[in-house]
């Protein structure tokens, strides 16, 4: 059984809505300092949105949800989930974004699909982030994709990761098959990490196509590999 795993933001919608927020309504150089700092290592995941939460001097809760609302997404997206839901197979949206965008850009686009992610709350005080899914041990990721990854497909299913970015990187090691794009991608290149390049869902639904005519899936040694690692630590 294959079970698919995509992230939100630069993969799904075309720009990163999350980042796009503080750039729009914060210090936009101070924004872009943390994001930079984000990706030189400075702060992590749970830091960067605490710190760029900072950044925004009077949040209007209306302007923003109207403005993280609009964002484009892939133009293939709906046929690659039609896809999936022709061949029966399951999929997930994982995300270290924020809920409140997530929902209503699905909403808008008639989009049903289960998410896991961040959320940030419109509290009388002033926005709050809220965390559900970090992990305990490791603090990279605010939502630790690569637990909801390895807790949501079990050892003898084929997983499939699709992302852009930083945070993709943990969960997709512990993927049988990557597709990448950006960050990720330049990751798997650096690292020697096999993946396939895609630029957008047209080619995953394509690539997609092509394995499900494989007699057999062979899954990624380095994945499983991963995976024991992972439970051997607990
Ligand atoms: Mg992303």
């Amino acid at each position: 059984m294959i079970k698919v795993f995509i992230d939100f933001d630069g993969t799904i919608t075309k720009k990163d809505v999350g980042a796009s927020i503080f750039l729009e309504f914060g210090d936009e150089e101070r924004a872009y300092e943390i994001i930079n700092g984000f990706r030189d290592g400075i702060y992590n995941a749970t830091q960067t949105w605490i710190e760029l939460l900072k950044t925004l001097v009077d949040p209007d809760e209306e302007k923003i949800k109207e403005y993280a609302s609009g964002f484009e997404i892939d133009g293939h997206f709906h046929e690659f989930i039609s896809f999936l839901e022709e061949n029966k197979i399951e999929f997930y949206v994982i995300s270290d974004g924020f809920k409140f965008y997530i929902d209503s850009i699905f909403e808008r686009e008639g989009i049903k699909a289960g998410f896991f992610s961040n959320d940030l709350l419109f509290t009388d005080n002033g926005p709050k982030t809220v965390f559900p899914f970090t992990d305990e041990n490791c603090d990279k990721c605010a939502n630790c994709k690569r637990n909801l990854v390895v807790s949501l497909s079990g050892d003898d299913e084929f997983s499939v990761y699709i992302g852009n970015g930083n945070s993709d990187i943990c969960a997709a090691l512990h993927c049988d098959y990557i597709f990448a794009k950006d960050s990720l991608l330049k990751y798997c290149e650096k690292n020697r990490v096999s993946y396939y390049p895609f630029k957008d869902f047209s080619d995953v639904k394509a690539r997609m196509t092509d394995l499900l005519g494989k007699k057999r899936l062979k899954k990624r040694h380095q994945a499983e590999l991963n995976r024991r690692k992972l439970y051997m630590q607990g």
